[in-house]
């Protein structure tokens, strides 16, 4: 499942242009909401979060008749957790009613090679910034497991297997590589492939759901190309047919998808563990939809489309639809001026993350919290893959 941008709140959307040309060029299928239809889904796979998917019917059909299926997700832990990357985990949120095959893989080789952040600070981010949040927002312990790409033996072995079906210049079209570029950094897009497969190795020849960024759709592409090749790990459902549609050379979506991350870049991201005066104030700074006047406003309305602010109660801060649709209205009927609505996003805010931070505090002193330092210390896993590989 693919959100339509590198999630994060502070960017703006692809637009409905764009995003036709990548399904009708690229294959990428289209998502609508009608698919979760029963399940309940949270209010951010109404809300236009997801773009589209890649063969995520075949995990849809194991959801509804109660089969096996897991969830791949990583962290790359070079730097800290913010609104963007808690989308990714409100939707693991999602699937963990379904499954408790969530794996996250820690990606510190690929933050060393790519980053060059060294092993130890990976470790201390990891543990202390990202899975204390994760708890914190609600993931259930018994759910997942994390592991450390480093410290992780078969995802090493597997990434090399993988290597004897990828070329050079094959992986240098989808990642850009050049003459310079260190062959750590080459080996990383097999680790990371090999991250998302390995599963199989632990449940079995079952699908699996990674939600990614839609920047992120030629490494799904890299990916999913390689299972195919080995066919090791092909998902097949009796009476349909899978298949991968593309249409042109790889590296054109490669492309297009470049000229489109300069427009993502994250101007302020509020992270969460942000003190609630210092995300206020990124609240109260933020660039809005509004007009340049109140009276132009008045007049002419906002664009809710176009603002931050309107993202943030729409993927974060407001659950209910009908209050969504009141701030939309008034926004639109010019009833609403952006400086009272920052306000009121930024008091929800600062509740929000002052409830986290307690969260997250109670779970660094949890037993659980100990345990899982102790195993990722001493094993690069927790819990022990032995221990834990629930049967399918
Ligand atoms: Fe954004 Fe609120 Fe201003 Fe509308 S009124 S543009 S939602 S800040």
């Amino acid at each position: 499942m693919m959100a339509g941008k590198s999630m994060d709140p502070w960017s703006q959307r692809i637009t409905e242009e764009e995003m036709a040309r990548l399904k009708e060029e690229f294959g990428i299928e289209e998502y609508s909401v009608e698919m979760l239809e029963g399940l309940d889904p949270p209010a951010l796979f109404r809300r236009g979060l997801i773009a589209g998917h890649r063969g995520f019917r075949t995990v849809l059909k194991r959801i509804r008749s109660g089969r096996a299926f897991y969830v791949m997700s990583g962290l790359m832990p070079s730097g800290r957790m913010h609104f963007g990357h808690k989308l990714v985990i409100d939707q693991i949120r999602f699937y963990s009613r379904f499954t408790n095959m969530i794996h996250i893989g820690v990606a510190d080789v690929e933050a060393y090679a790519t980053r060059g952040v060294s092993f130890s600070e990976a470790f201390k981010l990891a543990t202390e910034e990202y899975l204390l949040n994760y708890v914190a927002l609600g993931l259930p312990w018994e759910k997942f497991r994390i592991y450390f790409q480093s410290r992780h033996g078969t995802v090493q072995r597997l990434a090399f297997v993988l290597g004897r079906r990828t070329n050079l210049s094959t992986a240098t079209s989808i990642y850009g590589f050049g003459g310079s570029t260190n062959l750590t950094h080459v080996l990383s897009p097999l680790v990371q492939a090999s991250d998302i497969l390995h599963p199989q190795l632990v449940h079995g020849p079952i699908p699996g759901v990674v939600p990614v960024g839609l920047d992120q759709d030629p490494h799904m592409r890299f990916t999913r190309d390689l299972a195919q090749a080995f066919r090791l790990f092909s998902v097949q459902e009796e009476g349909e047919r899978i298949a991968i549609y593309q249409k042109g050379e790889g590296n054109h979506i490669d492309q297009l998808l470049h000229s489109l991350e300069g427009r993502y870049t994250v101007e302020s991201a509020i992270f969460l563990s942000d003190r609630e005066e210092e995300a206020k104030g990124k609240v109260m700074k933020a660039y809005t939809g509004g007009r340049a006047t109140a009276e132009e406003q008045r007049k002419l309305g906002g664009e809710p489309e176009r603002c931050p602010v309107y993202d943030l109660f729409r993927l974060h801060l407001i659950e209910d639809d009908h209050h969504l649709t009141e701030i939309e209205k008034e926004c639109r009927g010019g009833k609403r001026l952006c400086g009272p609505c920052k306000k009121e996003a930024a008091e929800l805010l600062t509740s929000f993350l002052k409830e986290l931070r307690e969260k997250r505090e109670a779970a660094g002193e949890s037993e659980e919290f100990k345990e899982a330092l102790r195993d990722l210390k001493e094993l690069g896993e927790h819990p022990p893959t032995e221990e834990w590989a629930p049967q399918v």
